[in-house]
């Protein structure tokens, strides 16, 4: 055996120890991203495990802080044993961050080159954040000769760098060490990358949730405000429209035509604020869950009749026509009787406010799974892009508020009727050719999607639907 053959031999030996030192790091830097999802702790195990697994004096991690500019000191390793050291070098990095401009710094170049860059001199690297004189001290109390700055790369862009401090010379350092540097800090950019997205993203969805929590309590507060000051409101109102109709009916005393008109104005005001506060009322009971749904097996032709005939005086008195599907006969579904006679008079009811020419018809058409009602009228028409805000609270379009102005209204009413339609399972919507073409409200329920599959409900039966709190606020 020559000397050649000895000195291949302690080569080869030598470049084993490198790699099972890079597999070693490697190993710990996956044991580290799988271990931990928190930022700072992260950074700190990244900076304590390179000098720890190669053998160096210690590294520190600087990322860059996109808002500031700035190169900001993350993590300095825990390697350094001596506390007067490790002090002094914490000490002496006195200002913890680097302008992004300062490209006298290696650090700074390192990423702005996406290079890694060598130097004796650990000022180099540190400065001006630490003095010449201390960085000297420094590096001669633990006998560093040789400074690295590798950038954090992710997607090709540096998002900071790692510098380490070895005690060996410029020429001991093989170029596998270097690259085995430049992938380990690869690998910690992405991890630390992720770990800061997943940082931000907690602070996000904690922020969300505490708004949210906020909201729903103001939203809570609201619910009771109103319902208190509705109450409160609707005693006196109902009052006053008590003693209006008092005068009204001449009782006491005869009153003049100027007089009367006034008054049964002053009614009609009363009245629209009572409807007001009713409807109010009806909406905060639903939004506070408070709403309850008696479901019973129900003639709906009948139903439909019944409300009609409370129509013909109003719609003889204006010259319109009301009609109804004469082939309704027995149409059998299972809704809350009430609730859903005040959605048909409230649709009927803006139809006749809404028609002036003509009339309404009202069909029923009986389909296999479900019924579908069709409210058509020959009036104002809607305009088609303000269709989809009617069904929501004070839906009220531009055209219609002289009409509401002079025949009443709350803007409430057909958002009430969507709260009812769809808390009986059902579906209600609209449709007009447009100002002038009249308009069509359609209400679909189902025959039996209330009941449980294969239960029949006996024609007197009841049954109470609760409606999920969820199911309403997603409506407003
Ligand atoms: P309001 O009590 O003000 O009538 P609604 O919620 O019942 O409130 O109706 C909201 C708006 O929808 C009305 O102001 C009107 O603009 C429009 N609208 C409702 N029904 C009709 C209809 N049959 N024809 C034309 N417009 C209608």
């Amino acid at each position: 055996m020559n000397n050649n053959t000895v000195q291949l031999k302690e080569n080869e030996l030598l470049a084993l120890v490198d790699k099972n030192r890079a597999l070693d790091a490697t190993y710990k830097l996956i044991e580290i991203i799988l271990g931990t999802n928190d930022f700072d702790e992260m950074a700190q195990k990244i900076a304590d495990i390179i000098p720890m697994a190669l053998g160096y004096e210690f590294s520190i991690l600087w990322l860059v802080d996109e808002q500031r500019q700035k190169l900001v000191k993350t993590a300095i390793s825990q390697t350094i044993k001596d506390e007067n050291v490790m002090r002094k070098l914490k000490d002496s990095l006195r200002s913890k961050s680097i302008a992004l401009g300062y490209e006298d710094n290696l650090c700074i170049r390192a990423i702005k080159d996406k290079k890694q860059y060598v130097s004796g001199n650990l000022f180099d690297l540190l400065g001006p954040s630490v003095t010449l004189e201390d960085s000297k001290d420094i590096q001669a109390l633990l006998g560093t000769k040789l400074n690295i700055a590798t950038p954090l790369t992710v997607r090709d862009k540096a998002i900071g760098v790692l510098i380490v401090s070895m005690s060996k010379n410029a020429d001991k350092i093989s170029d596998f060490e270097k690259e085995m540097l430049r992938k380990f800090s690869e690998n910690a950019g992405i991890a630390l990358e992720n770990s800061r997205l997943y940082k931000n993203l907690k602070e996000v969805k904690d922020d969300l949730n505490e708004a949210y929590e906020n909201l729903m309590v103001l939203n809570k507060m609201k619910d009771e405000f109103l319902t208190v000051a509705s109450h409160e409101l609707r005693t006196p109102m109902t009052i006053v429209k008590s003693y209006l109709w008092m005068m009204d009916q001449h009782k006491t005393g005869k009153l003049n035509n100027k007089q009367k008109e006034y008054l049964q104005k002053a009614e009609r005001g009363t009245q629209r604020m009572i409807d007001l506060i009713n409807d109010m009322l009806n909406i905060s009971r639903f939004e506070q869950d408070k709403v309850e749904f008696k479901i019973i097996q129900t003639n709906l032709c009948e139903l439909i009749k019944e409300i009609l005939t409370g129509f013909e005086i109003k719609t003889k008195s204006k010259g319109i026509n009301l009609s109804f599907d004469e082939e309704c006969l027995d149409v059998f579904v299972d809704i809350d009787k009430e609730k859903m006679r005040n959605v048909i008079i409230n649709l009927i009811d803006n139809a006749v406010k809404f028609t002036d020419n003509g009339g309404i018809k009202v069909t029923v058409e009986n389909e296999e799974d479900k019924v579908v009602i069709q409210i058509k009228d020959s009036g104002s028409g809607i305009n088609p892009p303000d269709i989809p805000k009617l069904f929501h609270k004070f839906g009220r379009i531009d055209n219609s508020y002289t009409i509401a102005s002079d025949t009443g209204g709350t803007g409430l009413g057909l958002y009430i009727v969507r709260l009812y339609v769809e808390g009986m399972g059902g579906k209600v919507w609209a449709t007009s050719d447009g100002i002038g073409k009249g308009s069509t409200f359609w209400i679909s329920l189902p025959k039996t999607t209330i009941l449980k599959p294969g239960e029949k409900i006996e024609s007197d039966s009841v049954k109470t639907l609760r409606v999920p709190i969820q199911q309403i606020t997603s409506l407003s």
